[in-house]
């Protein structure tokens, strides 16, 4: 919380406000579920961190690892929280609000404040998250074993002849299985389907010849897995193994790309570069990666237009891909961490391609 301030006030902003949020969790430890009851922390850089809770939620709140710090200020059913709000915020000047504070809260607080001028939070809290602690690196690290270990599970199942979504089954199965928590995604996108980056898993039976992408992960000790590999059932298809080989060393190059200092969007350029120069460029239709911690996705983005530098501690997924329409697609994925001298992979399943059933 007082790093966040200080940075908050470098950035010339008179206050950061937060709503229940993993911002919120990751600030001050405290989760509860957002509601349309507004429960705000509010940082002012030189000041003392308060927070606005509902009076119903104060001995909760209270039992929040960071309630040591910060004072509770309760607001009761029938009063304007918003007011009450307005009395901890600064009545001009910029004002950051959590990008996943309910639009509700947000216009409620615009109203109480009309001199001030909110932006988006993660201006500030996207750069302390990016950059993670070892407690936080270690989370990750074991999130990445326990999804590297679901991957080596699923190569033994049989693919052919079951359903994209009997396969997706198996996956949530095998994370949860491995400790994670809560399995949050399990992409199957079989044949023609695994040209979609993000399909939705679904009635398709698997046939002999079939690309499978898989993309898959979920949460461990407050930090997410997130992982893709791309199998072939017994042949490959036609022309699938120049693009596989193509996005393994696209994937293996933005690897290489990665030390401390190197601005974010370099990295996709790498990867980009590789495919662009085969003649794959237009069907590369998303960024290499993205951030991840207590988010699948947050910052740093790893896409063209990000010039912010990666940070030692810095974590995101490396995970170019090719999608072609009507036949198939290919995405290798793997979390990775800025280190001193370049980078350490938090997955290390195998990126050759395997063969299944
Ligand atoms: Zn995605
Ligand atoms: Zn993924
Ligand atoms: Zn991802």
């Amino acid at each position: 919380m007082r790093r966040a301030a200080e940075e908050a006030g470098r950035q010339g902003l008179a206050a950061l406000v937060v709503a229940p949020s993993p911002d919120l969790r990751y600030l001050c430890g405290y989760d509860p579920m957002p509601l349309e009851r507004p429960t705000l922390l509010v940082l002012r850089p030189g000041g003392e961190p308060r927070m606005l809770v509902p009076e119903l939620e104060r001995l909760l709140a209270a039992s929040a690892p960071g309630s040591r710090v910060f004072d509770l200020v309760g607001w009761t059913d029938g009063d304007d929280p918003y007011d009450a709000a307005a009395g901890m915020l600064p009545h001009e000047g910029r004002i950051g609000a959590g990008d996943r504070m309910w639009a509700a809260h947000l216009i409620g607080l615009q109203a109480a404040v009309p001199g001030a001028r909110f932006e988006p939070a993660s201006r500030v809290l996207g750069r302390l998250r990016a950059v993670k602690d070892d407690e936080e690196l270690a989370a990750l690290r074991r999130a990445g074993r326990a999804a590297d270990e679901t991957f080596r599970q699923i190569l033994r199942a049989r693919f052919q002849g079951r359903r994209e979504e009997e396969v997706a089954a198996d996956l949530a199965d095998l994370l949860v299985a491995n400790g994670h928590a809560s399995a949050d995604f399990t992409i199957v996108a079989s044949g023609a389907n695994a040209a979609s980056p993000h399909h939705e898993p679904g009635g398709r039976t698997i046939l002999p010849r079939d690309a499978v992408v898989m993309d898959f992960g979920g949460e461990l000790a407050g930090y997410y897995s997130d992982t893709s590999r791309t199998v072939v059932v017994g042949e490959e298809p036609e022309g699938f193994r120049e693009v596989y080989e193509l996005v393994h060393e696209a994937q293996e190059a933005a690897f290489r790309a990665v030390r401390p200092g190197v601005p974010a969007q370099d990295v996709d350029a790498v990867a980009r570069g590789i495919i662009e120069e085969a003649g794959y460029g237009d069907r590369f239709i998303h960024r290499t990666g993205h951030g991840i911690g207590l988010e699948v996705h947050e910052d740093p983005y790893i896409v063209r237009g990000n010039d912010s530098r990666l940070d030692v501690g810095t974590t995101f997924s490396i995970e170019p891909g090719i999608y072609l329409e009507g036949r198939f697609g290919v995405r290798i994925e793997d979390i990775v961490a800025v280190t001193a001298d370049g980078a350490d992979r938090f997955n290390r399943s195998t990126r050759d391609l395997q063969v299944v059933d």
